[in-house]
């Protein structure tokens, strides 16, 4: 598990290395470095060196490794080593190319990349052109007999330079860039000419001499040092710590930085750039897919300025660079045995490979991309299980949109860019994004509308159902972004205009603003105006089942699921659980016809009041439980006693105190008047300071036996009803809350003596255990105790990690926040389980619970039951189950296979990242 902090250690280890080997070199058919070395070179790097060792045509350079970058980040400078070793490489390009850096009739330009580990698409910075100033890119011009195409890179680099290491502001240079395409009415940025760039440039450097009181740096050595340092930096850069968060990468790794030398693409209508994927990351189709631009440069594919072309065109075009396009990519392919995301430069009709790695792809791509690569004799079975990702395979659990019920009006029709519905509100920034969705119960659906978004936008996007631009093709920002997230995506629907300005969006001669709804088909790539419902998907498809047939021989977990009533019950059979691991009572009580009922065995005075309300509440409950030991037929149900604090079952104080208020102004003689009151003394009565600490849990069915006689009589009597009619039960009761061995004694007693009242007035027996959530740390402590009556336990992490950390699950997000940013934690806790503290405690419960009771059954309730990282350790410790939600059931599975195979076949799981 990643910690945020260097230890010490660590430290002095890369310290005294004397001979560090900071720099390796790539060039002229030979690296250094090969493809392995990901941790030293980063993704890129490796891969840079990989390709050139296998011969592929790569513009030479060198990698200076994340060692350097952790110094860097620990010092605010590298040292003395790392300056002169990254000068004795420059020489060396130098020589190679014979050319010098900036100087000279035939300039050497180069390019600074970043590169960490696991790929990090675009939230780290890169320059380009590197090398040029007033002198040299009057040399680019007479070399190339192309001053276009000199002063274009020019201004690019004083753009790139000034964002990346001078952190202007990206909308300064952007201004100047727009004004100038107005004044000279183009259209295009390739409609600018030499003499429009060459004023450009003028006024770039004055933006540059704005802000930092200084020139653009002439000398191309310190341009060098300068862009090193701030691709180093561009590692602690919000963007990209908020990735590593959410992807779980360690903060400590660090980044490479590649120098590379330049090859161009915008040398006019013969050379250009594009990005390409050997399958297709929707799909998982195999077919050769990408984008491609002439004259263009870097990043003009991806970042919309203009819409790129299918790279097929590239066959008609330029045949034989596209014959050896393919030809290499194919042999990548083989070569890394996975799907290769690749990019290229075409100089003058010559082709040139800048970058490969493993492709990003959706859930439904990655299980196809590994059953074909199978059939294809290219990995095995077992290797095949690790190529799909847990979470991914929420993809085939994904909506459709209902057509039937409405009229559909399609306003436009974009790329698919990322599979699924979203139905929602547009709005209109990504700011905008974070205030409307709301939290909680109070969630809006919105769709993020840009014209393309960028890695500024990634905290709306998050929060975002969906995401729709109207530049930008299936490699663009959105549309990598959300399918690593999973989320709905529709890109380039070139016919949406959006106006951020005015905050509006024009398609088909309408207006809508923010707040209007849509409907998306991630799918298709339809906009649909209006609301539509969205349908349930269906989780039978065929090449799921057959890689879950691949990997389930290996799961040992069982896994169940979280569900309360019969309709999530048969969905979570439908995904695959087998059983239920938590079926909360409380939520049967809040149906319309049960919350009277309640409300009366809540306000009753006297025992024999209360049950006389609970004789009510009998029959409902007894129904609800039919319903679910139905649908579990043969499968264990995990059933809680009531455990929420009573007061959620009342109304809110200050409402009752408004409704007693107005009455008395109006009709004082309203009888109501007299039953409000009481109901308002009761709900002051039970008022809590803590209540998640208070009267709630076990304390509640000891405090009021009443309440667990007439549960467990409800459990009973349903389990023989539905037994009697041959439907195999399991009940397992459940206590909740437990700290103390005589809690549970003194649940367990009433729970089997009703059990013994009923198996005897029905004349029917089932089979049957009476067990405890282990929720607090007190109970985990003293676990060999408690499993003298508990027959098993089921770790409650939600409530466990509230009472370890001391966390209010309800207020954490107040801190939260700045724990993350800081790094004070990792992860959130009440995501991912924190197996450090919290996990300490389940694994030591389970052992000393089995001490007492060797075959105690042990499994885990709470929400990380379906989070692949915590189902890993689950099955680590040796619990019996996992439960989770419906939907994360077969995430769970997978999860639970993977880590059973990792051990068995000891392999590391080799997941793309
Ligand atoms: P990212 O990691 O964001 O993709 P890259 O370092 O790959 O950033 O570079 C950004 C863009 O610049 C890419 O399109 C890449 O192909 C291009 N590029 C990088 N180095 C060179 C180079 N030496 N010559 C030409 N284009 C380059
Ligand atoms: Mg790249
Ligand atoms: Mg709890």
């Amino acid at each position: 598990m990643a910690t945020s902090t260097l230890p010490e250690t660590e430290i002095e280890k890369t310290e005294q290395k004397s001979a560090t080997k900071y720099v390796y070199f790539f060039g002229g058919g030979k690296a250094d470095g090969n493809g392995k070395m990901k941790d030293e070179l980063g993704g890129k790097g490796a891969g840079l060196a990989e390709m050139t060792n296998a011969g592929l045509p790569v513009p030479p350079g060198f990698t200076i490794q994340t060692d350097a970058c952790r110094e860097y980040m620990r010092h605010n400078s590298v040292s003395k080593e790392v300056d002169r070793q990254m000068e004795e490489a420059l020489a060396h390009l130098e020589k190679v190319q014979a050319q010098k850096l900036g100087k000279g009739e035939n300039p050497l330009l180069v390019s600074v990349r970043s590169g960490a580990k696991f790929s990090m698409p675009g939230m780290m910075d890169t320059i380009l052109n590197l090398g040029l100033n007033d002198e040299s890119v009057e040399s680019l011009a007479k070399l190339s007999n192309n001053p276009r195409f000199a002063y274009d890179s020019y201004r690019r680099l004083i753009q790139m330079f000034g964002n990346v290491v001078l952190e202007i502001p990206k909308p300064d240079f952007d201004e100047v860039f727009d004004a100038k395409k107005k004044q000279k009415k183009a259209k295009l940025d390739t409609d600018l000419n030499a003499a429009a760039l060459k004023e450009v440039i003028a006024e770039y450097k004055k933006v540059v001499k704005k802000h930092t009181k200084k020139d653009f740096p002439q000398d191309p050595h310190e341009q060098l040092v300068m862009a090193r340092d701030a691709v180093f930096r561009s590692w602690q850069n919000d963007r990209a710590k908020h990735y590593r968060r959410i992807n779980n990468i360690s903060d400590d790794l660090g980044t490479a930085v590649n120098v590379q030398a330049m090859v161009f693409g915008n040398l006019g209508e013969t050379s250009g750039t594009g990005v390409g994927f050997t399958r297709n990351p929707a799909t998982g189709v195999k077919e050769f897919y990408g984008e491609f631009l002439l004259n263009a440069q870097g990043e003009d594919v991806v970042s919309g300025v203009r819409t790129p072309v299918h790279i097929l065109e590239l066959e008609k075009i330029m045949p034989e660079v596209y014959n050896q396009l393919r030809e290499i990519t194919t042999r990548l392919e083989k070569h890394y045995r996975d799907m290769q995301d690749f990019e290229f430069t075409i100089q003058d009709g010559r082709l040139y490979m800048l970058q490969t790695r493993n492709g990003k792809r959706t859930g439904l791509a990655a299980v196809k991309v590994a059953i074909q690569m199978v059939e294809e004799g290219l990995i095995t079975k077992e290797e095949a299980i690790f190529r799909v990702e847990p979470n991914q395979l929420y993809d085939f659990l994904v909506p459709r949109l209902d057509e039937k019920s409405v009229k559909v009006e399609v306003l436009a029709t974009g790329l698919p860019a990322s599979p699924g519905a979203a139905v929602g509100q547009i709005v209109f920034t990504a700011d905008e994004a974070v205030e409307k969705a709301g939290h909680g119960a109070k969630k809006n659906p919105v769709i993020l509308v840009r014209a393309e978004t960028t890695p500024e936008d990634i905290h709306g996007m998050e929060v975002a159902v969906g995401i729709l631009t109207s530049r930008g093709g299936m490699t663009s920002h959105a549309a990598v972004v959300t399918r690593g997230m999973g989320k709905c995506c529709v890109a380039g629907a070139g016919d949406i205009e959006v106006i951020e300005k005015t905050r509006e969006m024009r398609v088909k001669g309408q207006v809508f603003k923010a707040g209007d709804w849509i409907s998306l088909d991630g799918t298709t790539g339809r906009v649909i105006k209006g609301k539509l419902s969205s349908l349930p998907p269906k989780a039978d498809d065929p090449e799921l089942n057959k890689i879950m047939s691949w990997a389930e021989p290996f799961r040992k977990l069982r896994v169940r699921a979280n569900a309360d009533i019969p309709r999530d019950a048969i969905q979570a059979r439908a995904f695959g659980a087998e059983g239920i691991g938590l079926c909360r009572t409380e939520h049967m009580f809040f149906g319309e016809e049960k919350l009277p009922h309640m409300r009366a065995m809540i306000l009753a005075s006297t025992e024999k009041e209360r049950r006389a309300a609970l004789k009510k509440l009998l029959p409902l409950q007894r129904k609800d439980f039919v319903g679910v030991f139905r649908a579990m037929d043969g499968f264990p149900v995990t059933i809680r006693t009531l455990d929420p604090p009573l007061h959620e079952f009342l109304p809110r104080r200050e409402d009752l105190m408004v409704e007693i208020a107005v009455l008395e102004a109006t009709k004082p003689k309203a009888p109501k008047l007299k039953d409000l009151r009481t109901l308002l003394r009761r709900v002051e009565e039970l008022h809590e300071f803590n209540p998640m600490l208070g009267h709630r849990g076990c304390r509640l069915g000891i405090t009021y036996p009443e309440i667990t006689e007439m549960q467990a009589r409800a459990i009973f009597e349903a389990a023989v009803a539905v037994s009697k009619e041959g439907v195999k039960v399991f009940p397992e009761v459940m206590i909740p809350l437990t700290a103390t061995l005589k809690e549970m004694a003194n649940q367990a007693a009433i729970v089997n003596r009703v059990a013994e009242e009923v198996f005897k007035e029905k004349e029917h027996k089932v089979e049957y255990l009476v067990g405890t959530m282990i929720e607090l740390p007190r109970a985990a402590l003293v676990a060999d105790e408690i499993a003298k009556e508990a027959q098993f336990f089921s770790f409650g992490t939600n409530d466990l990690t509230q009472t370890t950390f001391g966390f209010s699950r309800d207020d954490v997000n107040k801190v939260l926040p700045t724990y993350l940013a800081e790094g004070i934690l990792k992860q959130d806790p009440f995501a991912v389980l924190d197996r450090e503290g919290v996990g300490q405690l389940i694994r030591m419960a389970t052992e000393r619970g089995r001490k007492t009771r060797p075959n105690l059954k042990v499994g885990i309730c709470g929400e990380h039951g379906g989070e692949p990282s915590s189902v890993e350790f689950c099955h680590q410790v040796g619990l019996n189950y996992v439960s989770c939600s419906p939907f994360r059931v077969l995430t769970a599975r997978l999860a639970a296979a993977q880590a059973a195979a990792s051990d068995k076949l000891k392999v590391e799981g080799g997941r793309t990242k």
